[in-house]
């Protein structure tokens, strides 16, 4: 009897990688291919379906769990709106396509989300009742999960971490606004504060170069804020660091715990734990296999 294994996607704007994983969630193999998101949605669909077909001969795969970029309604499974890399993104039924080219069910949701969810169950909110990812790469991602599934809101809103504000009136945010987390603790924030990336940042505010130090400075400062309301609002276990500007964690560490510990209320934060992710550059595919293994 062939083995059954669920197959996880996670399309970003560059690339699309793949695994298949048993039903226990552990990885049997996994693969990669272009994206090609400039050529249109079917030729990004063509190309996953294709990498997925790869990935599963010889295994009974039960469904097709996807992590995809750009805002998805994760009800209809469908792009709500995607950049202007992925053009004809938005509107595409993931789960439709997918299903039209290899037979089998699929569900999709957005990358943070799934990032948020596999962290939660596989990573370092493990256990934990309320569990918070925030995903530092050039914006700030994120996601809630309680008691295990993320937390959706009224119109699948929820947790849209790197929007909080935590300066009113301060620095202009990618979304428009002033003063959001994404102005302070992103690669946006870096570039446009240094016109160089947040490693370049860190690298220099080691060596006690003070423009680095201001980026790692503030940085810091803004997030310890962010925690902190999360914390009087959500009273979290666990609240996890990922994305490319978790590589500096040491440096913001110290910043982020003095501003945490300033703000939140001591109920709040008694048994916190404010962490690193674990997952790495998995918690996408692990968050994609999760919205599946269970559901079908
Ligand atoms: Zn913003």
């Amino acid at each position: 009897m062939k083995r059954a294994a669920v197959i996880a996607l996670d399309i970003g704007a560059t690339s699309i990688k793949a695994a298949v994983l048993d039903t226990e969630g552990n990885f049997l193999a996994k693969a990669s291919a272009p994206t090609q998101g400039a050529a249109g949605p079917e030729r990004v669909l063509d190309n996953a379906a294709a990498l997925a077909g790869q990935l599963s001969r010889g295994l009974a795969p039960k469904a097709i769990g996807v992590s995809s970029c750009g805002m998805i309604d994760p009800r209809r499974s469908t792009v709500v709106y995607a950049t202007s890399v992925m053009p004809g993104w938005a509107g595409t039924n993931i789960a439709a396509g997918l299903k039209a080219r290899t037979g089998l069910r699929c569900a999709a949701r957005n990358d943070g989300d799934c990032a948020a969810l596999g962290e939660a169950l596989y990573g370092a909110g493990k256990g934990a009742a309320v569990f918070a990812m925030y995903t530092l790469g050039t914006g700030v991602g994120g996601g809630i999960t309680i008691k295990g599934r993320l937390l959706d809101g009224e119109n699948c809103a929820a947790g849209r971490l790197g929007h909080v504000k935590v300066h009113p009136g301060g620095r202009l945010c990618a979304c428009g606004a002033r003063g959001c987390l994404e102005a302070y603790a992103s690669a946006y924030a870096c570039r446009a504060a240094l016109e160089m990336e947040p490693k370049q940042a860190f690298a220099l505010a080691a060596k006690g170069d003070k423009a680095g130090e201001a980026f790692v400075h503030a940085a810091a400062n803004a997030l310890g804020l962010a925690f902190a309301d999360l914390a009087n609002t959500l009273n979290p276990g666990v609240i996890a660091v990922g994305g490319g500007m978790a590589a500096g964690w040491r440096l913001m560490k110290a910043g982020i715990m003095e501003t945490f510990a300033a703000n939140a209320l001591p109920q709040a934060c008694g048994s916190i734990r404010i962490v690193p992710a674990v997952t790495g550059n998995d918690a996408g595919l692990l968050g994609a296999f999760a919205l599946v293994s269970k559901k079908f």
